[in-house]
């Protein structure tokens, strides 16, 4: 059987990269995983479904028994991606689909070289500026804060194999969903190595 893809979204706060991944959840046959994170859960987010809440304590424990594929600080508090559930899916042959910040991407990057890594942008750093603030949840510290973590964020885009413009959400989920698509159709070390091995088995067979 074969085994399921990684797919990393990231991009910065405020472009639309959650809705763009719930989409994906809806639409097609991939899951998301669920982060751990020590920030305090925003009104309407659910323990489990949006993110697994937990004490500092309990993510440093979780760090020291290796059970994040990747984890950072970001806005001073920690996120991480656990290990188990990823790796079943990948090997059970599910896609998979994460969205983190550019500092767990890296991490995932060098564990993972066969990922593919997605950028988010917003059509324009004045709209980027507008969706912070239209978002209202943040103070105007964090918005600071955030505004210029998107800018940093960004400047890390050389690193990913792809880059979408959200300048409308469908057709950003779309076009997301083309790649992630795409990249079933890849031609892959494993798909050589078995025209290889037929090949090799058609030569050694005695023609009839
Ligand atoms: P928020 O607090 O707004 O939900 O997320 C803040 C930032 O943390 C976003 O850029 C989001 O992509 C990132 N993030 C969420 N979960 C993880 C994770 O597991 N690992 C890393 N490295 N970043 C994460």
């Amino acid at each position: 059987m074969d085994k399921g893809l990684l797919f990393v979204i990231s991009g910065p706060s405020g472009t639309g990269k959650g809705t763009i991944c719930k989409e994906l959840v809806k639409t097609m046959d991939i899951v998301m995983s669920v982060s751990e994170t020590t920030r305090a859960p925003r009104d309407g987010e659910i323990q489990g479904k949006n993110y697994f809440f937990v004490t500092k304590e309990a993510f440093q424990t979780k760090i020291q028994e290796d059970g994040f594929i990747e984890y950072a600080e970001v806005y001073g508090n920690y996120y991480g991606t656990p290990k188990e559930f990823i790796l079943n899916k990948i090997e059970s042959g599910q896609d998979v689909v994460l969205e983190i910040d550019f500092q767990g991407a890296l991490q995932v990057k060098e564990k993972f070289p066969n990922g593919i890594f997605i950028f988010i942008l917003p059509p324009s750093m004045k709209e980027l500026r507008q969706r912070i603030v239209k978002r209202g949840t943040e103070s105007e510290k964090s918005f600071k804060e955030r505004f210029n973590n998107a800018l940093k964020e960004i400047s890390y885009i050389d690193k990913y194999d792809y880059c979408v413009i959200n300048d409308e959400v469908e057709c950003a989920a779309t076009k997301v969903k083309t790649i992630i698509e795409a990249e079933h159709y890849k031609v892959t070390e494993e798909i050589y190595s078995q025209i290889y091995k037929y090949k090799e088995e058609l030569l050694c067979s005695t023609p009839r």
